[in-house]
């Protein structure tokens, strides 16, 4: 696989580095979880196929785990089968940030979230060709599952 250097669809990269918040982080390590907060605030990866919203197929939104910004909704996830959920296209405003990631020595454009900069997964162009050939592969615990209410109940 191979990327241009300014990302598919003339998207730009983000080459500033985030801003370290104590307070925020503070607030971070005390509300989330052990695997949430590695997983947003140091990169980390959950293991494939042992998230929560890996086979979420309800109708609803997903939001940032840290900020609740809305990232994705469920009509944007697709059965990837790669073992983490995975998304072709983000929320309109969701402004997910895009940078380069060469560790392991791979290149692989990281993602993370537009408002508080939490790591979410990675973005791949094997992605449905219908929905622009994009895959997000996201980390279940990088965000949280509200359902969508449901008038007729
Ligand atoms: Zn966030």
């Amino acid at each position: 696989m191979q990327w241009s250097e300014s990302g598919k669809r003339g998207v730009k990269m983000s080459d500033d580095l985030p801003r370290f918040d104590p307070e925020r982080d503070t607030e971070w390590r005390e509300r989330l979880t052990e695997i949430q907060y590695h997983i947003t605030r140091e990169a980390g990866t959950e293991p494939p196929n042992s998230g929560i919203h890996y086979m979420e197929d309800r109708k609803g939104d997903y939001l940032c785990i840290c900020c609740g910004h809305l990232l994705f909704t469920s009509q944007m996830k697709f059965d990837s089968r790669c073992g983490w959920p995975a998304f072709h296209t983000e929320h309109d405003n969701a402004g997910i940030r895009r940078i380069r990631d060469t560790s392991y020595g791979m290149l692989r454009i990281e993602v993370r979230c537009g408002s508080c900069d939490a790591h979410l997964g990675h973005v791949f162009d094997d992605g449905p060709i219908e929905f622009g050939g994009e895959r997000y592969c996201i980390n279940s615990a990088s965000m949280d599952f509200e359902t969508e209410v449901d008038d007729a109940e």
